[in-house]
């Protein structure tokens, strides 16, 4: 049931304490301007998600009496970084100062306070509980790894997987392999041909930011991954295995030794779902992954809009067009093929992306769009591709709505579908 009140404006004063202003309105914030929030967009704030208080920034809200806009001055603003299935419809809403640090490579979504609740504008995308935190028991994941790195002396790729991204990052992928379920990554290449202005694996010392993983340093050998991938899909229930994860490069620079890795391991098993995450920047190589045996790819795109897209990619020798053609390749071998559409309220429902997109879907006939947050800092994203934050937007909610009424076939979520999923979807939506 909706909410009758919009809930209070919170800050923080600096030291991790978090406090409502009764008499203020929350906010939202789509690109630069600050908007008024409607009680019908607002969930309670999900488990699993984390609140940060944003250094050098004031909170902006609506007074409850006068209905003007209000700068909060007694403290630093407030944002959630929402969990995972959910995909964000406001910006938190503040004003940044002059020497504010850059924030670093998380989502900031708006929240507010109300009747002993904290509330975000959002919607879940996606019903499957693969990243709920609930559904994590970390003493079994540490006794789970500790078994299989005995079991596998020598394989770097799952000591990798165990003492790095299940153990340190606590990287729900990597856990929930090791608990023997759902979708398991597969990291190979060290090395990639973009330069993502908000790479969360690669991050020049210049920017200012840390990565949020540091990327692998080996390729791991055919033999290494069909060791993680068989058992996998062999037992693993809605069995996926991923290449192309948050703490590598690109995986088509290696796509030789993943063409041979999925050859081998089509020879051992053919049940669930091989996939890759790529900027799907070699069409050549896709093709030659489909041919293997690959059955879905996710292609990372912040815009369908090349210019926009180059401002952030910075390709190394390739192009938009490279894009289009892989994901037309893929299509052609019947590949169930996502975007993994980074969500940015201001950019994301702006008129002009809105109408790219529904050409880009009809063009190259995709399968699902992975409506995702996009974890980086409002402004300097802002600034650095250098477009008009103040230009005519749809709302990202109404933008997901356009687009299902003109292609109900189209699928949304948040993350890979596992086979039972993409069957159960194409029987009742015929691509
Ligand atoms: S494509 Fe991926 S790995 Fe490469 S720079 Fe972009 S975010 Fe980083």
């Amino acid at each position: 049931m909706a909410l009758k009140r919009v809930p209070n404006l919170v800050y923080s004063d600096g030291k991790g304490n978090i406090y409502d202003v009764p008499d203020i309105e929350m906010a939202g914030r789509t690109g630069t301007d600050f908007v008024r929030i409607n009680p019908e967009d607002l969930i309670v704030l999900p488990e699993g998600s984390q609140l940060f208080e944003l250094p050098g920034r004031k909170p902006v809200g609506f007074d409850r009496k006068t209905g003007e806009i209000v700068t909060f001055e007694e403290g630093w603003a407030v944002a959630a970084f929402i969990a995972p299935a959910h995909t964000q419809l406001f910006l938190s809403s503040y004003k940044k100062e002059n020497k504010a640090p850059i924030l670093p490579l998380f989502a900031y979504t708006a929240v507010g306070w109300l009747n002993g609740k904290f509330y975000v504008p959002a919607v879940r995308v996606d019903p499957d509980k693969r990243q709920d935190c609930d559904q994590f028991d970390h003493n079994l994941v540490i006794k789970n790894v500790k078994r299989k790195l005995k079991q596998h002396p020598q394989n770097r790729l799952i000591h990798h997987l165990g003492e790095n991204c299940a153990l340190r990052y606590l990287c729900p992928a990597a856990r929930n392999y090791f608990l023997g379920r759902w979708e398991a990554p597969i990291p190979t290449s060290p090395g990639c041909n973009a330069n993502c202005i908000g790479c969360i694996s690669y991050q020049p010392e210049e920017s200012g930011i840390p990565s949020t993983q540091n990327r692998l340093t080996f390729i791991p050998t055919v033999e290494e991954i069909v060791e993680v991938a068989v058992p996998h899909l062999e037992n693993a229930p809605r069995a996926v295995v991923s290449f192309g994860q948050g703490c590598e490069g690109e995986p088509l620079l290696v796509w030789e030794i993943i063409r041979d890795a999925i050859k081998e391991i089509r020879k051992k098993t053919k049940k669930g779902i091989i996939n890759i995450n790529t900027n799907a920047s070699k069409p050549e190589a896709i093709e030659e992954l489909c041919k293997a045996g690959l059955n879905s790819i996710r292609v990372s795109m912040n815009s369908v809009i090349p210019e926009i897209y180059n401002r952030y990619y910075r390709p190394n020798n390739y192009t938009f067009n490279d894009v289009l053609e892989s994901i037309k390749t893929a299509r052609k071998f019947n590949c169930w093929v996502s975007i993994n559409y980074f969500v940015f309220p201001g950019l994301t429902d702006w008129v002009e992306e809105y109408q790219m997109l529904r050409n880009f879907i009809r063009e190259t006939n995709i399968s699902m769009i992975q409506w995702r947050n996009f974890n980086i800092d409002p402004d300097w994203y802002i600034e650095l591709i250098g477009v008009d934050g103040g230009a005519e937007k749809l709302g990202v909610k109404n933008v997901m709505k356009l687009l299902k009424d003109e292609f109900p076939h189209l699928a949304y979520g948040y993350f890979n579908p596992p086979l039972e999923v993409i069957r159960k979807y194409l029987l009742t939506h015929p691509l």
